[in-house]
């Protein structure tokens, strides 16, 4: 197929032999570039090849946490070096802060899928730029900014050089977006005008984006880009300010600033997180309401053929449609799960759960006893300490006689995330005294591998974030395939994938300070292991299996699993993403870029005279309508448009809707009042509310079928 997705992404967790990832985005990486494979879809991959990889974790016996860093031998690992044509490694440069720096490419295959990873550890670079590349997200900003500009710029050139011409990028979180720079500056090459240049980038490109809070952002101060593109702007075909202006927020350039600038279309990971992430956007741009910005929502999913055990995998072989495994995403495909003698399903657990304890170095009396898992990135807002906020009562839960009760807790905090590595230790200590013996573990040095294992063999999988922080999660999408129950706070992918018959949810206190709220998240969490969880797992009625408990099970399977794979979510990511923007591409990209220079000429005629847009006189008015016996509003405002034609705006009367949103009703031209004066009326053929009334206003917005959406100039002007 000619048609190439460029997925670009600083970390790509494919396996664990391959230790270049730290936690979720990575795994998802990983998880989207194998079910691309599967689906015959043209992706190539390109992100970094980490030197050091990401670190191995030791925690001492006093918890605290130690970090190995050692060497990676390439010659072990399933990558190889990119030649040129002339058979010698491929070298690419790029300019940082004004150095050359030279790069390499490794290459690892997903099946028929490439995946490139740059590398700095080249001879003619000096010992600090061939460091650049060793760890992944490193704290020092100057080494974070220039392993951007690898990935971003790098990557481009890289793709080059190779002959790769790709129809779409897609940058999954911001840490490549430069990338849109390197593109316009290779346009300006050619003599392209800038904002030309800009139009045709942005056509053919996607941005994903993962981090609900700005803090997690990256951004870079106005004087440090200075310092690293000094060499570059000049490059772009626009003054530093225009350039800059694509990423500035208030004294800092922000990735996702710069991201949301240059893309078609945007997505958040959860339709949560779709939400949320329209709010931090308004924030941005507060004269565009929340609902209005434009921001899909692909939930995350989980690649099945890697996470699911290899005794489940016999039991779907034998129970469903043989091709079952690859027609996932067909709720029809799992229904046979739940005429699997219950026996069965119990005991492909049980054995899944064996191979975890031998594997992880655990006792092997917890194989009756309810095991619950807790394991991924020790950050604070994943809430590691929600289960000890209070001690006696956990203690009561954990040493029932008869129910008895543990925790695996397994995870590494970053290097430089202190108070996530007190996390680590508060565990640790709490899991030394007398009483919690044998009751709580931790497993070091938690990788994929590890993870297999914990969401393939423990009873319940627990995730307990502060909502709403956690943009999806993927975990506990791996447990559900495998017949392991969540329990979770309704964040990220539960909030939507939780049904109230296939395993808990932590219904997250929305109120009160983020200290309040962990107390009452921790006292529903107590409660639901109280009354329902440690029960429902011990209730056996004389027989061998928890009857109830395996009902949960198969919910859980039947209603998550269809969903929560990568082959529904890269499905929607070709459906609904690539595909128009290949379209879109492909159309401003045609005959010498004549549609993006269309568009760019008429934002900058809308921007140039968007100043004498304004709207006056609004009146409103509302009577009997006679016959149908309802009231019926009439709006009129007069809109002054100046040169800007009656076509190119929309306008329309917007307000409340009283639930959080807004509810908008369009206006018409009526007359033209005066040169480039106009009246706009519109009506509503029903009663409505006063709120409504009270606080709706009249906006004009530009508008043009080969916007991607009606704010895409983010430009609104209102009465
Ligand atoms: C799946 C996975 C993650 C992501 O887990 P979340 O629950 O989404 O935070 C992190 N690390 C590893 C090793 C994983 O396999």
């Amino acid at each position: 197929m000619t048609h190439k997705v460029a997925y670009f992404c600083a970390e790509f967790g494919i396996d664990e032999a391959l230790p270049i990832y730290s936690g979720g985005l990575g795994v998802l990486a990983g998880d989207h570039i194998k079910a691309a494979n599967d689906l015959d879809l043209p992706l190539i991959g390109v992100g970094i090849f980490y030197s050091r990889g990401y670190f191995q974790q030791r925690i001492r016996e006093d918890g605290v946490q130690e970090h190995m860093h050692p060497a990676l031998d390439t010659s072990k690992l399933p990558i190889e070096l990119v030649t040129g044509l002339d058979g010698l490694p491929l070298i690419i440069e790029v300019p940082i802060a004004g150095r050359r720096v030279c790069l390499k490419a490794w290459r690892t295959d997903v099946g028929k899928i490439p995946v490139y990873l740059l590398n700095s550890d080249v001879e003619p670079n000096s010992e600090y730029d061939r460091r650049l590349t060793d760890t992944l997200y490193a704290s020092d900003p100057d080494i974070r900014i220039s392993q951007e500009m690898i990935l971003g710029i790098g990557g481009v050139r890289l793709l080059n050089a190779l002959g790769i011409v790709p129809d779409v990028w897609h940058m999954n979180e911001g840490h490549s977006a430069f990338l849109t720079l390197e593109r316009i500056r290779g346009y300006s090459a050619e003599g392209v005008p800038f904002d030309t240049a800009l139009e045709a980038v942005r056509a053919c490109t996607i941005f994903t984006t993962h981090t609900p809070v700005p803090a997690g952002h990256d951004t870079f101060p106005i004087a440090m880009m200075d310092r690293f593109f000094g060499d570059y702007y000049w490059q772009l075909g626009a003054d530093r300010e225009k350039i800059l202006a694509l990423g500035r927020i208030g004294d800092r350039f922000n990735m996702t600033r710069l991201a949301v600038s240059a893309s078609s279309k945007v997505n958040g990971v959860s339709k949560l997180h779709a939400e949320v992430t329209k709010g931090l956007f308004h924030q941005w741009m507060p004269h565009i309401p929340q609902a209005d910005i434009a921001v899909d929502a692909v939930t995350n999913g989980i690649h099945i053929g890697t996470w699911l055990s290899s005794g489940m995998k016999e039991l779907f072989d034998r129970h469903l449609r043989s091709d079952w495994d690859t027609n996932t995403s067909e709720p029809g495909t799992w229904a046979p799960v739940r005429d699997i003698p219950e026996e069965q399903v119990w005991n492909t657990h049980l054995q899944a759960k064996e191979s975890m304890l031998q594997e992880l170095g655990l006792p092997s009396n917890l194989k009756n006893m309810l095991t619950i898992g807790f394991a991924r990135r020790f950050a604070t807002y994943k809430r590691a300490l929600l289960a000890f906020q209070d001690l006696d009562r956990l203690d009561k839960i954990v040493n029932d006689p008869h129910q008895p009760v543990c925790f695996v807790f397994s995870g590494k905090a970053h290097p430089a995330d202190g108070p996530g590595q007190s996390l680590i230790r508060s565990i640790v200590e709490i899991a030394k005294q007398e009483r919690f013996r044998n009751r709580i573990f931790v497993v070091e040095n938690y990788d994929i591998g590890r993870a297999k294992k914990l969401v393939q063999g423990v009873d319940v999988w627990l995730n307990t974030p502060e909502k709403p922080m956690e943009a999806s999660g993927t975990s506990g999408q791996k447990a559900a395939v495998n017949g392991v129950i969540n329990l979770s706070v309704r964040d990220g992918w539960w909030d939507e994938g939780y049904n109230g018959r296939n395993g808990w949810a932590i219904d997250g206190a929305q109120s009160g300070d983020s200290e309040e709220r962990f107390r009452s998240d921790s006292s529903t969490l107590y409660r639901l292991l109280e009354k329902e969880i440690v029960p429902l797992f011990y209730r056996r009625d004389d027989r061998a299996v928890p009857a109830g408990w395996v009902g949960r099970m198969k919910e859980s399977i039947c209603s998550l699993a269809p969903v929560y794979n990568t082959h529904r979510m890269v499905s929607e990511y070709w459906n609904r993403l690539y595909v128009p923007i290949m379209e879109r591409g492909q159309r401003f990209t045609a005959a010498g870029l004549e549609i993006a220079g269309k568009v760019a000429a008429y934002k900058a005629f809308i921007r140039n005279h968007w100043q004498q847009v304004t709207v006056q006189d609004l009146q409103m008015s509302s009577f009997q309508a006679t016959k149908i016996g309802l009231t019926k509003t009439l709006i009129q405002a007069k809109v002054h448009l100046g040169p800007i034609w009656v076509k190119d705006v929309c306008v329309e009367a917007v307000g409340s809707d009283g639930k959080g949103g807004i509810r908008k009703v369009e206006l018409a031209k009526k007359k033209e009042l005066d040169k480039g004066l106009y009246v706009y009326e519109g009506e509503l053929l029903e009663s409505i509310d006063a709120l409504w009334k009270s606080t709706a206003n009249v906006r004009v917005t530009p508008i043009s079928r080969d916007f991607s959406h009606d704010f895409e100039m983010e430009l609104a002007a209102w009465g």
